[in-house]
């Protein structure tokens, strides 16, 4: 059997029976678990003298290395975070280019395949992920390493208008035509890679769906990331009672409780939502003192300046709407910058009668398949849901929101508070057939089958 490669940023050696981890992780280990293989990126340290460590758990084997200070700054907090992160989230406004940090990406990309290529066998699978490492199959064949090799792109894949304002855009894409598949989260984002493909460099699609383009023939395929809803709802039921969610009214009634969680990032809507939840307020007093907002927010990436100020922004909005609102018996919002155990979490969803998600755009957005599903299935929450997550193309029965409109999320807040326990079972019910059917088993399988299903021409670098 033909061993598993993956590929990421970051590797953190998951621990038997640990269930912490987001969807790539949880994801991909079960995978390597099955076939055996290697897990090979970075392990989150800065030194001088980078030495690749390995250790083997298992049959996985988990090959780790540092990056020097230049190669962090260029590589992940410069190319990765500060260029591609927010043009691929659709901030050219918030987005800096530098060429040293290009450069300095695609050294790491080519360090990264030189180091991983006496590991490889011949028929190993290799499996590249996300924003991080979009030249790595090129630095691969130029290494001579033929193997299979396909690449899932987490976050949304921007329409060309916005991706040609990074100025090596073209030498960026035409790396990426050397992987054999490349897989994205929805169909817009495929939709927008081809239509780069097409207009951009003149490529073309073959009668088979694969795409030629730079001399290169590859596939591109529609696999969104999904959850494991049978675990999140054990989880959720044996966590809902750890932690008292709300305070009571003055009548001795339990508040209701909206939740939203969210690393701290501009592209994940906060100040927006914010607004929404003061306007929610505004607009219909009736909930004030009745309702609770928790949003959790662990700080992310708080070395890049764009998050330091989002971080500000959000302390004094926060401020003031508590400071406006709360009573001494009462706190409107609950703002919490510390990250949480995911079990902790899904008992918190449990008990939340809304799920709040809105980012301005992101690639699928888990937290809003995890939230739905820790509902109990007798008496469901509501998720109010951003069209502009990727989750919004299967999670169709949410209360779908645009996260730029603010009285609309304050007017969806208010109708999902007083939805009829019927409408919210039929949208509960319909939601959890659509997670059901995209899971995390048949988002790996379905990357996987296509990847080994696929046989291009050998890829040689011109
Ligand atoms: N999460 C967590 N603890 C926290 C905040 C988030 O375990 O304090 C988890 C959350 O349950 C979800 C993941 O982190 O599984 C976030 O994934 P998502 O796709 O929503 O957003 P991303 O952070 O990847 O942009």
């Amino acid at each position: 059997m033909s061993r598993l490669v993956v590929v990421s940023n970051r590797v953190a050696p998951i621990k038997e029976g640990k269930v912490a981890a987001g969807g790539l992780a949880v994801g991909v280990y079960d995978a390597l678990r099955q076939a055996g293989g290697i897990w090979f990126g970075w392990n989150g340290e800065v030194n001088a003298h980078p030495q690749v460590r390995s250790e083997t758990v298992g049959n996985i084997t988990y090959v780790t290395l540092a990056l020097t200070k230049l190669d962090y700054d260029q590589y992940y907090r410069g190319f990765s975070n500060a260029t591609l992160w927010p043009i691929f989230h659709y901030r050219i406004d918030l987005a800096r280019y530098s060429r040293e940090e290009y450069e300095g990406y695609r050294r790491v990309n080519a360090m990264l395949a030189e180091q991983l290529k006496p590991l490889l066998k011949p028929d190993d699978i290799v499996w590249i992920h996300d924003y991080h490492l979009i030249p790595f199959a090129e630095a691969c064949r130029m290494q001579g390493i033929r193997n299979r090799i396909g690449f899932f792109l987490h976050i949304p894949f921007p329409a060309p208008e916005i991706l040609t304002a990074i100025p090596p855009h073209n030498d960026l894409l035409k790396t990426l035509c050397y992987y054999d598949l490349i897989g994205f989260q929805t169909e817009t984002d495929k939709l927008a890679f081809q239509d780069y493909i097409t207009r951009e460099v003149r490529g073309v699609i073959e009668r088979d769906g694969s795409l030629t383009a730079y001399g290169q023939n590859f596939r591109a395929g529609v696999y969104p990331i999904g959850v494991v809803p049978d675990e999140i709802r054990h989880v959720a039921e044996s966590y809902k009672m750890r932690r008292q969610l709300v305070g009571r009214n003055r009548a001795g009634d339990l508040r209701k409780t909206i939740i939203s969680v969210d690393r701290l990032d501009y592209s994940k809507g906060l100040v927006e939502r914010f607004h929404a939840y003061e306007q929610f307020l505004d607009r219909f007093p009736e909930h004030r003192r009745n309702v609770e907002f928790i949003q959790i927010a662990p700080t992310s990436r708080s070395d890049v300046k764009t998050y330091q100020a989002i971080r500000h922004q959000l302390e004094s909005e926060a401020g003031h709407i508590n400071g406006r609102l709360a009573d001494l018996d009462w706190t409107p919002l609950h703002y919490l910058n510390k990250s949480h155990d995911r079990r902790v979490l899904m008992g918190l969803f449990h008990r939340a009668e809304v799920g709040f998600v809105t980012p301005l755009r992101d690639g699928m957005n888990l937290v809003a398949k995890e939230y739905v599903a820790a509902q109990d299935p007798d008496n469901p929450g509501v998720l109010v849901l951003s069209r502009f997550a990727g989750a919004a193309s299967e999670l169709t029965s949410a209360l779908i929101v645009n996260p730029y409109d603010c009285v609309g999320m304050a007017e969806a807040l208010d109708r999902a508070l007083r939805m009829p326990l019927a409408e919210r079972k039929d949208r509960y019910e319909h939601m959890m057939r659509a997670i059901r059917r995209c899971d995390l088993d048949a988002w790996r399988d379905n990357f996987l089958r296509d990847l080994k299903a696929f046989s291009s021409r050998p890829k040689m670098v011109k």
